[in-house]
């Protein structure tokens, strides 16, 4: 008993120094720095599902783990007994940055800077001013620090809400990740300085929403001073990887254990509010395509979609960029969770909650490349950053509509045998349109909203092509001719009717009578008015027996009263 309890003691005794020693050495390695990048090497991948709650993985090759953490994720790692190596950063003199202080002072269309955050802010802002017919400029948050989220909108009515998709690009949530803010502010720039001329891009801008949001974390991009990107971090200024901070489909609302940062709750908002179609968040470190999921193993319900998409981007690269470019994993693509798991990452936010697909770019192995070799990754992506843009136009499309009323409706669209973890859509108020970009095939679709009958089409859909649906569906409210009969006469006679029926109206209040068949919402009669007549007679001798709605439609209002046929 005596020496148990003696070996307790020498054993808490042991644990409290090695503590007392880990946190010496961790103060003094974090006491200039916020965030370190390390690499060890481990020994199974299963000890990847551990590491990856603890500190931020950043790449993986065989049995090597690159990652970065901040003190407190480094003390939790510390623990676990890896042998590591300090990763430093390449030694870049200031001018390999080229940083652009002044917007009129070198020949901006060379894009081979670095931009300041104040020339940051007045390039985007510029767009609009230029081009004020096809971009909008704007902030969705100013951070605390004053410095802000900004983007651009660029569209042909760009005050409009129109049945286009909407399309998104980001980059450089990780501060530090930069290649792809500089393609970003060269895409808006050559999307709308294209658009007077070439009519690939007319049509992309004349069918698109498009939003671009260069610098995603510019707190972490300018953490050393707005006058430089040299001293750029992985982490927001509050030393979180906003990369990690999303809600996760199985990690919960707050998978990384801190709070949502200002940067995440202000991009959610937005996923909120403007349903993105598709997506592709920028990233550095990496050369490689990676598709959902990043937190599990199962393959995406479209995984066949991903990988075709992700190969046309890495295929279309490939002919243009120097040998060895976009060829990590699987010559430049890979599924996240095969390369490494990742938990609270954005991309899986957006394809699981937000029903848009996103995937993940990582653009460049040199995270920021010196300033002179920019536009060779430009030359090497733009064409295919279009041709991603376009894909979101392909699929299955169109508008869900209440079959009487014609009022626009919020409607879930699912694939039968093929949608699963959150990859159907909906239709979006106020147009009631939606937008399914799927891989070639036969599918049956359902589409349902509270209050109606579903409906279930079947499609055949090719790559490259689109197919239009417009859905109408039919409500179950069996007190739908009281509620919205007209108070006028409207006279339906005989009801129920054989071979022919007679309707009486106010003359010039109806211009136009529509009959539809019960649920499945098929017209089988169609008349506009055009003269004084308040009554006209119909022959249903061709109506098969059953339910009817007829809808008359007049300058004030809709009335829709309901036939039966015997
Ligand atoms: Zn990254």
């Amino acid at each position: 008993m005596k020496s148990k309890i003696f070996s307790i003691f020498i054993a808490l005794f042991i644990s409290c120094s090695l503590s007392a020693q880990y946190s010496d050495y961790v103060n003094k390695i974090f006491k200039n720095k916020t965030e370190i990048h390390f690499k060890f090497n481990i020994n199974s991948r299963t000890e990847i599902s551990r590491i990856t709650r603890i500190i931020s993985i950043d790449n993986v090759k065989d049995m090597e783990v690159f990652a970065y953490a901040n003190k407190e994720e480094f003390s939790k790692f510390i623990e676990l007994g890896y042998d590591f190596q300090f990763i430093e950063e390449s030694s870049f003199k200031s001018s390999d940055y080229n940083m652009l202080d002044n917007l009129n002072a070198k020949n901006i269309l060379a894009w081979d800077f670095y931009p300041t955050y104040s020339v940051y802010d007045s390039l985007m802002n510029r767009f609009q001013i230029n081009y004020p017919n096809l971009c909008r400029s704007f902030s969705i948050k100013t951070l605390a620090s004053g410095r802000k989220l900004l983007f651009v909108k660029i569209s042909d009515n760009p005050d409009s809400i129109e049945n286009e998709p909407k399309f998104l690009y980001s980059s450089s949530m990780h501060g530090d990740e930069l290649t792809g803010a500089i393609l970003m502010l060269r895409l808006i720039d050559y999307l709308l300085s294209n658009y007077s001329t070439n009519p690939r891009i007319v049509n992309l801008i004349n069918n698109t929403e498009i939003w671009i949001n260069p610098m995603a974390n510019p707190n972490g991009t300018y953490a050393s001073g707005n006058s430089t990107v040299a001293g750029a971090t992985r982490y927001n200024g509050n030393s979180v990887d906003l990369n990690r901070n999303y809600p996760d489909p199985q990690g919960g609302q707050h998978p990384d254990g801190n709070n949502w940062q200002e940067e995440t709750m202000a991009f959610m908002a937005l996923a909120d509010s403007i349903q993105f179609t598709m997506a592709a968040n920028f990233h550095g470190g990496a050369e490689v395509c990676n598709y959902p999921f990043d937190t599990w193993a199962q393959l995406a319900a479209d995984d066949n979609w991903w990988n075709y998409v992700c190969r046309e981007y890495a295929d279309t690269v490939h002919p243009f960029a120097v040998s060895g470019y976009l060829d990590d994993l699987d010559n430049g693509i890979t599924n996240g969770y095969a390369w490494y798991q990742a938990i609270g990452g954005r991309q899986d936010y957006m394809n699981y909650f937000k029903h848009c697909r996103e995937f993940t770019l990582e653009i460049s192995n040199t995270k920021k490349p010196t300033a002179s070799t920019l536009p060779n990754y430009w030359n090497y992506n733009y064409r295919s950053l279009l041709n991603y843009i376009e894909q979101c136009h392909y699929g299955l499309r169109g508008i869900v509509t209440d079959s009487i009323t014609g009022q626009p409706l919020k409607a879930k669209i699912f694939i039968q045998n093929h949608d699963a973890d959150s990859s159907h859509i909906y239709s979006v108020l106020p147009l009631g349109n939606y937008f399914r970009p799927i891989y070639a095939g036969n599918y049956n679709v359902t589409y349902s909203a509270n209050g109606y009958y579903p409906k279930t089409i079947n499609v055949s859909i090719l790559n490259k092509n689109t197919i239009v649906k417009n859905i109408q569906l039919v409500s179950v409210s069996n007190d739908i001719a009281e509620v919205r009969n007209s108070k006028d006469a409207i006279k339906i006679y005989p009801n129920p009717a054989k071979t022919k029926v007679c309707l009486e109206f106010g003359k010039n209040s109806i211009y136009k009578i529509l009959i539809i068949k019960d649920i499945y919402g098929k017209e089988v009669f169609r008349k506009s008015l055009t003269t004084e007549i308040g009554k006209i007679e119909i022959n249903t001798t061709n109506f098969v027996k059953g339910i009817y709605f007829i809808n008359f439609e007049g300058n004030e209002s809709n009335f829709v009263n309901k036939l039966i046929i015997q």
